[in-house]
């Protein structure tokens, strides 16, 4: 049953870097990047009444979600269209789940591509289609290293009126990822290009610079920076809330963190009004973040190669929608945000670790964040959740050298590996790029 909706306002967007235009977020959804190169980013935070954190309050996910996506979607999605889409959006469970007194674990994998990419890809997916539903078809183009085009093919997968164009670096990317885009067919085409991912990254944006090209073709992007990938990543939050049995003690939440789009979406849900105590930023040795809390100075650098390498970002983008949350203070920012980082060494030991104590085995993104709660948890009593961001068997190599464990492969993956590959040969070359998308 659906809660009719009081007070239900109109909500507009703006961008970090200008608050004076104003856009819907159809147009944020559409645009992806404001035309002065900040991030879309709502205008007034919603807050939600104190009585959806009441004890005894259903832990239905998508009730929740409905909840909160109403408040950012506002008049331009009519209630029972919203709750479709993210009754097809989320149609997976996010329990979450006790590893040991006092940590929880929300698993954020069980999606079909089992990351946690999948809950903002999709989300945008059912947007995007209800948007340009009476427009002429969308193209959607990608380039990945790897799991982004898994995640947002997925997401994208038999939505009408969408077309998906993944450009890859042809033997750059494992096979079991590989397969997670190559073989889906229907409305998702795979390009594997004879380079490196920074050409697929360059042929992308030729294209969407291509005046000529954009006249004749609908094109956009599915970037992780896209308001409506951040916003469903609020909704987990409430959920993880309403799951919690003990809620006596400070509530601490962990998150892995790389392009911190994640961490944002916590931010975003604490000042909502979800009575969270801090947010611990948990990272792999690219500091960029813990840094700046430590010194007030944010200096983005080259990004460096880890284990956990979702995580190998060197200028998060999501950090400037931080600073605009708490108006770039410094001391705001300290005050709620903890960071902790740790080398490839001390991933492997707290995944052993945490394996022989508690028999829960986290992926290379979720150690790091159990880690610090581990560390916390010496000095302070609190209750701990750390997110758990992907399937640890999508890291079997990583997995296996710290513990000496297979992990079986999950059936949803084998799933993908039996597939057949399909994917068109493609030279290094924008001409090529626009040929195939004029054809
Ligand atoms: C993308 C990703 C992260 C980092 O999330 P951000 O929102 O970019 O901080 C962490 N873990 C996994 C498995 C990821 O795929």
């Amino acid at each position: 049953m659906l809660r009719p909706f009081n007070n239900i306002t109109e909500m507009k967007y703006i961008s970090t870097r200008n608050k004076s235009k104003k856009v819907s977020f159809r147009e944020a959804v559409l645009k992806g990047i404001p035309d002065d190169q900040g991030l879309y980013f709502p205008e007034n935070i919603p807050v939600v009444s104190k009585g959806i954190f009441a004890s005894g309050t259903k832990a239905d996910l998508h009730e929740t979600s409905f909840e909160i996506a109403r408040r950012f979607t506002g008049t331009e999605i009519p209630a029972v269209k919203l709750s479709e889409m993210i009754a097809e959006a989320l149609n997976f469970d996010i329990p979450l789940i006790e590893t040991e007194p006092g940590i929880y674990t929300l698993e954020l994998f069980h999606g079909p591509t089992l990351a946690f990419k999948d809950v903002g890809a999709r989300f945008l997916a059912q947007c995007m289609a209800y948007f340009s539903k009476d427009s002429s078809p969308l193209t959607i183009l990608v380039a990945t290293s790897g799991d982004t085009g898994s995640a947002v093919a997925n997401g994208f997968l038999g939505v009408e009126g969408i077309n998906v164009v993944v450009l890859y670096p042809s033997g750059k990317v494992s096979q079991l990822q590989e397969k997670q885009f190559t073989t889906l067919g229907k409305n998702i085409t795979a390009l594997e290009i004879n380079g490196s991912f920074d050409d697929c990254q360059h042929m992308v944006k030729e294209a969407f610079a291509d005046k000529e090209l954009t006249k004749r073709r609908k094109l956009t992007s599915a970037n992780s920076i896209n308001i409506a990938r951040l916003i469903p990543q609020s909704f987990y939050y409430f959920h993880t809330w309403h799951q919690l049995p003990e809620k006596q003690l400070p509530v601490v939440i962990s998150v892995p963190s790389g392009n911190y789009g994640n961490l944002t979406a916590g931010l975003l849900a604490k000042e909502m009004g979800l009575p969270v105590s801090k947010f611990i930023a948990a990272s792999n040795v690219n500091r960029p973040v813990p840094d700046y809390l430590e010194t007030g100075v944010f200096s983005p650098r080259p990004s460096i190669g880890t284990i956990a390498n979702a995580m190998d970002v060197g200028n998060p983008s999501n950090f400037e929608r931080i600073l605009t949350i708490y108006q770039h203070s410094h001391k705001k920012i300290t005050e709620k945000i903890e960071a902790m980082s740790f080398t490839d060494d001390q991933i492997r030991s707290i995944i052993h670790e945490a394996y022989l104590k508690t028999g829960y085995l986290p992926d290379p993104h979720g150690a790091t964040a159990y880690g610090a709660l581990k560390i916390i948890q010496q000095n302070k009593k609190i209750t701990g959740i750390f997110l758990e961001t992907a399937h640890p068997a999508k890291f079997h190599s990583v997995i296996q050298q710290a513990t000496g464990i297979k992990t079986e492969i999950p059936e949803k993956l084998k799933r993908f590996d039996k597939g057949k590959k399909q994917s068109i040969p493609m030279k290094n070359k924008y001409q090529e790029l626009k040929g195939f998308l004029l054809a």
